[in-house]
């Protein structure tokens, strides 16, 4: 019999606190539809379809030293990315994957009923990995049309938060960060954590100066900016992510990681998917494109509004149809999308986006889920 003591010696903040919501595998979902895993198209994780460059498949398969531990300096990956990024390797940290940063840095940050500054609709790991550290979550949530409120961020952050969360492009949204935003945040003095996890399909290009902040980190203590091979290199499942931070916090942040947070199999495939960028940055423009005729289609219908996306993924908010039941119906014929129940985004569904033929597979489930009563059948097709 378990030991009735033992859930109430856990703290008591985290024995009740909410879990973060994963998506399921999707043998998992073919198995429980009845469906073969190969008519399922997976567009609710905004994973790369394409996977992992030939050289970094290449690197796995000829991997060595899997006895000993790897680097806990992370020398060659930092070195690698330093060089590529143009920053000394001392600004540079990687963890497993973004999330394994995120939550380091929360480490450093966030204690018992401290205030960390989020913006809904966002990834909601930042309010998860705030929470696990105690600390008290402080929402300035976008308006109506999903636009950051800058202003209302910085003024959270003067009332005594000590850190932000920002993505550009933002998850669900997909819109970026301005300049102009950023500075007005930066200029409270808080810790302002920027996570450019999709930055690369905002660019078309790596590591995509243009629109991401990194360069900025140098000159501003108060800055981190967040990165992942996840997406542009499809290493989702290895878990290889990496910061840009000033120096002293890059320091502090190697102190209080877990030494090994970087395996040795994350770290070949990123630096073998370094020697490949142009077959990587390929498959971003691919994904882009397919982003753009996805977009295209969704417009067309007339009880879908899309969202302009930055990112690998697109908003759509559902029009007088129930988004659950459209979630569901799609499941039913093998299209994995996601679906939310933060109340701002209860009539939205968000699409990754896939492979062309993924896209049409998503485009033929919408045209076969049933029109609601009442529905105006034109506006169904
Ligand atoms: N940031 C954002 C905005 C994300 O949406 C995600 C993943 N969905 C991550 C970070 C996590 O990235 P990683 O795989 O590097 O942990």
């Amino acid at each position: 019999m378990a030991d009735p003591c033992l859930p109430p010696l856990a703290r008591p903040h985290l024995r009740d606190m909410e879990g973060y919501e994963p998506i399921d595998p999707p043998e998992l979902v073919a198995r429980e539809l009845g469906l073969p895993p190969e008519r399922i198209a997976k567009l609710d994780g905004n994973e790369n379809p394409y996977g992992p460059s030939p050289r970094a498949r290449e690197a796995l398969a000829r991997l060595g030293s899997l006895h000993l531990y790897p680097d806990p300096w992370q020398r060659q990956l930092r070195r690698a990315l330093a060089r590529h990024m143009e920053v000394d390797e001392a600004h540079i940290v990687c963890g497993a994957g973004s999330d394994d940063l995120l939550d380091v840095l929360a480490r450093l940050f966030v204690g018992p009923g401290e205030r960390v500054v989020v913006s809904p609709p966002t990834f909601g790991m930042y309010a998860f990995i705030a929470r696990l550290y105690g600390g008290e979550v402080v929402e300035v949530p976008r308006d109506g049309r999903f636009q950051l409120d800058a202003e209302a961020v910085a003024s959270a952050l003067r009332r005594g938060a000590r850190a932000c969360f920002l993505a550009s492009p933002n998850n669900p949204t997909g819109d970026l960060l301005s300049r102009r935003e950023l500075d007005a945040i930066l200029d409270t003095g808080a810790l302002v954590v920027v996570d450019e996890a999709y930055i690369e399909f905002a660019a078309g290009d790596w590591p995509a100066p243009g629109y991401s902040f990194y360069p900025l980190v140098p000159e501003h203590p108060n800055l981190v900016v967040l990165r992942t091979f996840s997406k542009w290199a499809g290493l989702a499942g290895l878990r290889v992510g990496y910061g840009v931070l000033p120096v002293p916090l890059a320091e502090m942040v190697m102190k209080v990681k877990m030494p090994y947070n970087l395996n040795v199999a994350a770290e070949a495939a990123a630096l073998a998917s370094l020697e490949d960028l142009p077959l990587l940055m390929d498959r971003v423009k691919a994904i882009v494109a397919e982003r753009e005729r996805m977009l295209g289609a969704l417009r067309g219908i007339g009880w879908l509004e899309p969202l302009p996306s930055q990112a690998n993924f697109v908003l759509c908010r559902v029009k007088g149809r129930d988004a659950r039941q459209v979630w569901e119906g799609l499941r039913g014929h093998g299209v994995l999308v996601r679906r939310y129940s933060h109340p701002s985004l209860q009539d939205c569904i968000r699409i990754s986006v896939g492979r062309p033929e993924d896209t049409d597979r998503l485009l033929e489930a919408l045209a076969a889920l049933p029109i609601p009563a009442g529905d105006d059948a034109r506006e169904a097709t």
